[in-house]
């Protein structure tokens, strides 16, 4: 079975790159596979959210009116207007990908979609239970920066194809779906405070287990997918662990184009532009550390890295760029050093990122804290 993942023009490749790298990394009969960006139509529905409760709810599927509300951090001000798109839009991207690009009638289509829905769902599948969407904005809002947004959405995905895996029909979803959250993956809150909760668990309650056991289920398929879940759920425990035992997750640099991965993160890719890496990998090349005013001596060195990674097609422009990085009076170095040190913080926590990023020490050198007993080259 493929699920082929589509996302709209606007959510960002490299998260999208990462959610798929998640979801690939217990393979099996179901293959995960990426497509070109899509453009979708214009979200022109104006939805008004007087309170920060309205903006928090997920509106009821058809007449149910049972409602969650979650904790936030206040950030938007109240009423808050936005545009959103239907649902019957979202499918109809689905739809019309699957017409355009032949795709087999027995794959499912998913559009990871960055515009606000009409219902404010994290996700839903429609009536064949072939098309989805799931939604990649807002997630800062709830979780702030305690979790890399890429868990929830692959967290997503995997709940819906398997909902979609154990019941008959999307009516059958719905009504299925537990009106009172029970830390099951069949909760109906999905607000995202609850996701980290039911992520920690990742699993079924005994109800919905037997509605597994008892049905014609592809056992292979729920099977990988659990796979995925238990994957998710040792990268949120890794992560809660880690900051309170003090303990890094190990580092990988891959391929010729030097890709940073943070292993025990389940494989998070770091997403470092060419110049950033290059610099990076200087320091972390040298963990002694090295002073603003030697870098001119390492411009080899790094020319090297940036040459090998970069996609510029002259030796001009790779000199351009290298020179600009090692000219003490010019301030990009420190602006490269912020953007490195700010793409750590999101992905590992404030705390953690200290040890990954390239820090200024009382000696006044910049080094990478980092036991590189860690790093695997
Ligand atoms: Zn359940």
């Amino acid at each position: 079975m493929k699920v082929h993942l589509i996302r709209s023009k606007n959510y960002n490749v490299e998260d999208f790159n990462n959610v798929l790298n998640i979801l690939r990394k217990n393979r099996g009969s179901i293959e995960f596979v990426p497509s070109e960006p899509i453009v979708i139509p214009a979200a022109m529905q104006e939805e008004i959210y007087d309170t920060k409760k309205d903006f928090e709810t997920q509106k009821p599927f058809p007449e149910s009116r049972d409602i969650c509300s979650m904790f936030a951090e206040n950030k938007i001000s109240f009423p808050h207007k936005r545009n959103t798109i239907t649902w019957e839009e979202l499918f109809n991207v689905c739809k019309n990908y699957r017409r355009d690009s032949k795709i087999d009638e027995n794959d499912h289509v998913l559009l990871l979609n960055d515009i606000p829905n009409e219902n404010n769902w994290f996700g839903c599948v429609d009536s064949t239970k072939k098309n989805y969407f799931v939604q990649t904005n807002d997630w800062d809002w709830y979780l702030g920066r305690s979790i890399d947004t890429r868990f929830p959405v692959a967290y997503v995905i995997v709940s819906w194809l398997l909902r979609s895996l154990m019941y008959k029909n999307q009516t059958e979803i719905i009504s299925s779906l537990h009106k009172e959250s029970k830390g099951c993956m069949m909760d109906y809150c999905i607000d995202k405070t609850q996701i980290i909760i039911k992520m920690r668990t990742a699993d079924l309650c005994p109800e919905c287990l037997k509605v597994l056991e008892n049905r014609d289920i592809n056992r292979t398929y729920a099977r990988q997918l659990f796979q995925i879940m238990d994957g998710l759920r040792e990268n949120i425990m890794f992560r809660q662990r880690s900051q309170l035992l003090m303990q890094l997750s190990r580092m990988e640099i891959r391929g010729l184009s030097k890709s940073i991965y943070l292993t025990d993160l389940g494989d998070l890719q770091i997403n470092l532009n060419p110049k950033e890496r290059a610099l990076y990998l200087l320091y972390l090349n040298h963990p002694e550390g090295i002073q603003r005013s030697y870098l001119i001596d390492y411009k080899d060195e790094l020319r090297s890295y940036y040459a090998q990674i970069s996609n510029q097609a002259t030796n001009e422009l790779i000199d351009i760029a290298i020179n600009r990085l090692v000219d003490v009076r010019d301030n990009n170095m420190n602006e490269v050093m912020a953007r490195i040190r700010s793409k750590f913080k999101n992905a590992v926590g404030e705390e953690q990122a200290k040890d990954y990023s390239i820090t200024f020490t009382p000696e006044g050198t910049h080094k990478i804290l980092l036991n590189r007993e860690l790093v695997g080259l």
